[in-house]
């Protein structure tokens, strides 16, 4: 895919892999959507983008609500006229035990993890499908091929993404020449754990970054570019990106 003049759609592009991913597509001729509930951040980014001279619009979307995602895409086409890539990115992992039973948190990884990436997928495929090509990322996890105790809720969440992403691959690849590819990252500097209510968990995560060297989010962003850059016929449907020192 050449991506000059590509147009994309990232959610969860207010901090972590959505943004160095905006920032690297930007620099790569894409106009980017941003979306993602933090305006005050997509719009900074988006000046960022600009000043760098790219092509971004800030899109404030909770993923969650699906009126709140087909007004985001309308802002999309209405502005750039058509939609290649999609980047379904937004998650959370408030991670504790099952014991724990912090169901609130279960349905909120739930809502943003996997319906959230049904609801853009469900917004913006018809128009992948009008133009017979696109590119759809879901950013799944190492969560999503391995279980970890404490994370029962997110892998399931995670599992399910993956799951999804294959079996949309088989579903739009030959019928409407889209690539599908899941991100299954290891451990990425982000803003991940600041959201772990679980004191315990919250420092142990925290401690796995003196065990080992977390990657950047813009090397997340590098397979993302590896991906869309490879020939038309070339699905890359997994990248399984860890840091060299992660078992
Ligand atoms: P961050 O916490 O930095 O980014 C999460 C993003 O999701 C934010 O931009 C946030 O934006 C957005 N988001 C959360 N809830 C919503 C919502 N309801 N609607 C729209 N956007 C939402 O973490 P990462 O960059 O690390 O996470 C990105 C993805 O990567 C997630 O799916 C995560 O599970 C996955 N991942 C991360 C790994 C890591 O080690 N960091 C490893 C493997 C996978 P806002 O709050 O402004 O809405």
């Amino acid at each position: 895919m050449n991506l000059n003049g590509k147009v994309a759609l990232i959610t969860g592009a207010s901090s972590g892999i959505g943004a160095a991913t905006a920032l690297k597509l930007a620099a790569h001729g894409v106009k980017v959507g941003l979306a993602a509930r933090r305006t005050d951040r997509l719009q900074q980014l988006e000046a960022d983008i600009r000043a760098a001279g790219g092509d971004a619009i800030t899109i404030a979307m909770d993923v969650v609500d699906q009126a709140s995602v087909t007004a985001g895409v309308k802002k999309l086409i209405d502005t750039y006229g058509r939609i290649d890539i999609v980047h379904n990115n937004a998650g959370l992992m408030p991670i504790s035990d099952v014991e724990a039973l912090k169901t609130d948190e279960w349905h909120r990884m739930i809502d943003v993890n996997i319906k959230g990436v049904l609801n853009t997928t469900a917004a913006t495929l018809p128009y992948l499908q009008r133009q017979k090509s696109g590119h759809i990322f879901n950013t799944s996890s190492i969560a999503g091929r391995k279980v970890f105790a404490g994370l029962s809720v997110y892998c399931a969440t995670k599992f399910a993404v993956a799951a999804f992403s294959d079996g949309l691959r088989m579903e739009v690849g030959k019928k409407y020449n889209i690539r599908v590819t899941c991100i299954q990252p290891g451990a990425v500097e982000s803003e991940l754990f600041e959201h772990i209510s679980d004191a315990a968990y919250r420092e142990q995560m925290e401690g796995l970054k003196g065990q080992m060297s977390f990657l950047k989010a813009s090397d997340i962003a590098d397979t993302v570019l590896f991906a869309l850059q490879a020939p038309d016929r070339v699905n890359v449907a997994e990248l399984f990106v860890l840091p060299t020192d992660q078992p």
